[in-house]
């Protein structure tokens, strides 16, 4: 095929193109789409959507479900990695008794706004936690609040705050740093990796999805929920988001090889995290679903990725969001950058990858 054609293809510039273009080509493979409407809008004022399409038989006893714009930004990447799919083998490859749930934007606010938050301000990868129980601690991040996010990006105050960040960091260590930074937390709103109060419009969205797709009765689900910003530049990391030793990890295991990765052994780019979408999957379908987020590597995360965020998070909460602006547009040219490289190179990788891990899903679900 000619790259360059079949990257533009796949790969869209922003929110609002990236939707017509899943559309698109999920109206071509014969999809059947359902959409599910955000109350908001998006910079340039255009709509905003968690989209689905469904491929193969109604009553498939197996289901591959993809997600992307989990982490809203992220989702150039996932989002292109469907519309491949879509483009090239879409229902061919499909074994007997299986479909394709394909979901795209699940996070329609962040992708659109250049935010990896929601329009709630939470990492929805945080939000899935049982809010009828005391919420996780994280005395980590408390201690580190205004340090993470502080109310100035140059001057004194700021380097005050680098200098804690640093100190902190060659206390603890890299990977207790790591968790404490982004493991989830609870009592600071407007700051990074903020889990929220009560569940998010993505959250109850894709609890819906789920609901209308009758996913619960099904025999078999495979989850693969695109993400980036973790690993090395280019390459798709799957990380199991089902307990190691488990039926459904077990299974990951036997579908991926020994290139999947479990943060709580270690083995992963990722560290432990609270209230990640696999709690969702697993409360609806117990050890009858295999879940991996597939993880992208692009920049470095502990200065590209934090500046990113820091830089992010301040604008939102002490400044003003002028999407004209120069310093808006600086901001949220870096995050974009931090989130999706668009370079040929890597999107080539990110293609590569995804089919990959995609085929060895539908190979798993047709063993069984
Ligand atoms: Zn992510």
């Amino acid at each position: 095929m000619n790259l360059e054609t079949s990257l533009a293809t796949r790969f869209a510039a922003d929110y609002r193109s990236a939707r017509a273009k899943f559309l698109a080509a999920a109206a071509l493979a014969g999809g059947a789409l359902k959409s599910y409407a955000n109350p908001l809008k998006g910079p340039e004022g255009e709509e905003l959507a968690t989209d689905t399409a469904w491929f193969g038989p109604a009553e498939a006893a197996k289901v591959l479900v993809t997600v992307s714009a989990t982490h809203g930004v992220e989702g150039f990447c996932g989002s292109g990695a469907q519309i491949d799919w879509l483009l090239g083998p879409a229902t061919a490859a499909l074994p007997p008794a299986t479909a394709l749930l394909f979901v795209h934007a699940i996070n329609p606010h962040g992708f659109a706004w250049l935010r990896r938050v929601t329009e709630e301000g939470c990492d929805l990868n945080r939000n899935f936690v049982d809010f009828a129980k005391p919420l996780p601690e994280n005395a980590g991040y408390d201690e580190l609040a205004d340090a993470l996010v502080p109310p100035a990006l140059a001057g004194p105050v700021f380097e005050a705050a680098m200098k804690r960040l640093e100190d902190s960091r060659a206390r603890h260590g890299e990977r207790e740093f790591s968790i404490a930074r982004s493991g989830g937390q609870y009592r600071h709103p407007g700051g990074t990796f903020y889990g929220g109060t009560a569940p998010t419009w993505a959250r109850r969205t894709l609890a819906a999805v789920i609901a209308d797709h009758r996913l619960a009765a099904r025999a078999l689900v495979a989850v693969v929920d695109y993400h980036t910003g973790l690993g090395p530049f280019g390459y798709g990391e799957p990380i199991s988001g089902d307990e190691p030793g488990s039926p459904a990890h077990r299974r990951s295991k036997a579908w991926f090889g020994p290139s999947l990765t479990e943060p709580t052994l270690g083995t992963s780019s990722s560290v432990p995290k609270q209230g990640m979408a696999e709690l969702e999957w697993h409360r609806t379908l117990g050890e009858r679903v295999s879940y991996v987020a597939l993880e992208y590597g692009t920049y470095p995360s502990n200065t590209s990725g934090q500046k990113a965020l820091r830089e992010d998070h301040w604008l939102h909460n002490y400044s003003n969001v002028d999407w004209a602006a120069p310093e808006t547009r600086r901001i949220k040219a870096q995050i974009r950058r931090h989130f999706y490289p668009e370079l040929p190179d890597w999107q080539e990788m990110v293609l590569f990858r995804s089919r990959q891990i995609l085929r060895q899903a539908l190979a798993g679900l047709a063993q069984g």
